[in-house]
């Protein structure tokens, strides 16, 4: 299998070509046509399986077949979101989903806590299609009216496992609400505890589950 099999755009293609990834790992050959189906999927991942890319390479492509070209937020709001429990991670991800997007119009932000929230304020205001952030200054952007949430088509929960031992679950849960009903929803964890069975049960719909 090859990425080009997958009918990602050419502008996804040639980021890939530029980091020098030729052949998806298992869990991204898996993940990615279901992904572009619209399903919801549930994944049983590690870090390290490439699952990152696995999940944001269908998002930009499922975002890109319906761009915007204008720049301001009301046309350009927040369309996909992708939870993190650190942000170490959050970080990590937003390099890739940004690596992923150089050569498309869509833009994405990191938010995360502990930094100041203006910066994040003002590229919130200028309109991004992809928030990669941490539960709890997420929710200060909902609290502060800094971030609308009503137009999200894609939710991820990364390394939900973490984020239940971290005590996210009412965070994840207020999130949650905000969204709208009809989405796209994927879980990654890297276990199945019966917590985790629960979370996916209130918030993914008929998923796929995909383990590698
Ligand atoms: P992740 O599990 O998503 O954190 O990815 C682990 C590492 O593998 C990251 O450094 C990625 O840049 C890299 N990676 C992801 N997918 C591929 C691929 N298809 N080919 C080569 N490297 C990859």
């Amino acid at each position: 299998v090859r990425f080009a099999d997958f009918g990602l755009s050419d502008d996804i293609l040639r980021a890939l070509s530029d980091q020098g990834y030729v052949h998806p790992t298992p869990i991204q050959a898996a993940a990615i046509p279901v992904v572009l189906e619209g399903r919801d999927v549930m994944g049983a991942a590690q870090t390290g399986t490439g699952k990152t890319a696995g999940f944001s390479l269908p998002i930009i492509q499922l975002l890109l077949a319906h761009a915007n070209a204008s720049a301001s937020p009301a046309r350009h709001p927040v369309r996909a979101l992708i939870l993190t429990p650190t942000r170490e991670l959050a970080d990590q991800v937003a390099e890739n989903v940004k690596a992923y997007c150089k050569h498309t119009p869509l833009r994405s932000l990191v938010v995360f806590g502990g930094v100041d929230i203006a910066p994040q304020t003002a590229a919130l205001r200028a309109g991004v299609e992809i928030v990669i952030a941490t539960p709890g200054r997420l929710l200060d952007h909902v609290q502060q009216k800094t971030i609308n949430l009503s137009q999200v088509q894609i939710l991820v929960m990364d390394e939900a496992d973490r984020m239940l031992d971290m005590g996210f679950l009412p965070d994840l849960q207020r999130i949650i609400n905000l969204l709208p009903k009809a989405r796209q929803s994927l879980m990654f964890s890297a276990t199945f505890s019966q917590e985790i069975k629960k979370l996916a049960a209130t918030f993914l719909r008929n998923p796929l589950t995909i383990e590698v």
